[in-house]
């Protein structure tokens, strides 16, 4: 009989059809969860997320895009990082998960399986964050849908031709809008108070992070967000910082940025949050 690991692979809309166990497809990962760091008490994310207690952050290697202004290089061309038996991942988040926030995995999608595995031996008791770049199939949203709790996916570009630009995907925002559509319908907001803070224990949060010289493409997510997901949380990011690798060698100037938060204020947007702009700083990139 075939094991599960011995699938052809189609987690992600790349469709690469290799048996991971064998053989490697784009995001140069095997069929063993392989983690790149992992990060206590991680304030970064937003605030009804983080809390003061911060999330426990777990950074998985490799990644099913390409995008060349990425800042983690290093883990997202796959290869690297420490593996974890679906067990030892186990141990690890059922010893850390109380003095956290949340457990938030950070670029997963190629590890579904093995994640999905692992969430069914978890006593879970702190949400769970689906941390994504939202190249995802409809299908895998729903299989993670059974242990996640809170979907973060950034919404990159509304074009294709940009997907394929930046990040050697030419149908990212054919595939991106079908995902984050079944991330909604599959999670509503919840809500909690904890010491006079409001926490999300389920739903969605919308990210895009603005691009130097491309305004127009915030514009446009901005819109499609507006047209397709009007109620949900939106969480707009001015922190890019140029990696010495990409053809986006700068950062995003206030001008750019206050463009696009004036359209957002032109949609009528108010569910979320801004990032303020000194944020575009190297200090925001975790080191590996
Ligand atoms: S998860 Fe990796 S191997 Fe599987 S389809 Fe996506 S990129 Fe290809």
């Amino acid at each position: 009989m075939q094991k599960a690991t011995e699938k052809l692979c189609e987690i992600c809309p790349r469709k690469c059809r290799v048996i991971r166990s064998q053989s490697r497809g784009f995001c140069n990962e095997n069929e063993q969860i392989a983690i790149a760091k992992v990060m206590e008490h991680f304030t970064w994310e937003e605030p009804c997320l983080s809390t003061e207690k911060g999330v426990l952050a777990i950074f998985f290697s490799g990644c099913n895009l390409k995008c060349d202004y990425c800042q983690n290089h290093e883990i997202s061309r796959g290869g690297v990082g420490k593996i974890y038996s679906v067990d030892e991942f186990v141990k690890l988040v059922e010893e850390k998960q109380d003095k956290h926030s949340a457990i938030d995995l950070i670029t997963p999608t190629h590890f579904s399986q093995p994640l999905q595995l692992a969430f069914e031996k978890i006593d879970k008791r702190v949400p769970v964050i689906w941390n994504t770049n939202s190249y995802e199939t409809t299908k895998n949203i729903q299989n993670v849908s059974k242990f996640v709790d809170i979907f973060l996916p950034d919404f990159k570009y509304a074009s294709n031709k940009l997907g394929q630009k930046f990040s050697a995907c030419p149908d990212y925002f054919s595939q991106a809008l079908p995902a984050i559509c079944e991330m909604c319908r599959q999670k509503k907001d919840l809500f909690a108070e904890e010491n006079g803070q409001k926490i999300l224990k389920q739903g969605v949060i919308i990210r895009h992070l603005v691009l130097p010289g491309h305004v127009q493409n915030s514009l446009d997510v901005l819109d499609q967000i507006a047209e397709n997901f009007p109620s949900r949380m939106v969480s707009i990011m001015s922190q890019f910082t140029p990696n010495g690798k990409s053809l986006l060698d700068r950062k995003i100037s206030p001008a750019e940025y206050k463009l696009v938060l004036h359209h957002l204020d032109k949609l009528g947007i108010q569910n979320g949050y801004v990032q303020s702009f000194e944020s575009a700083d190297a200090c925001f990139v975790p080191e590996f």
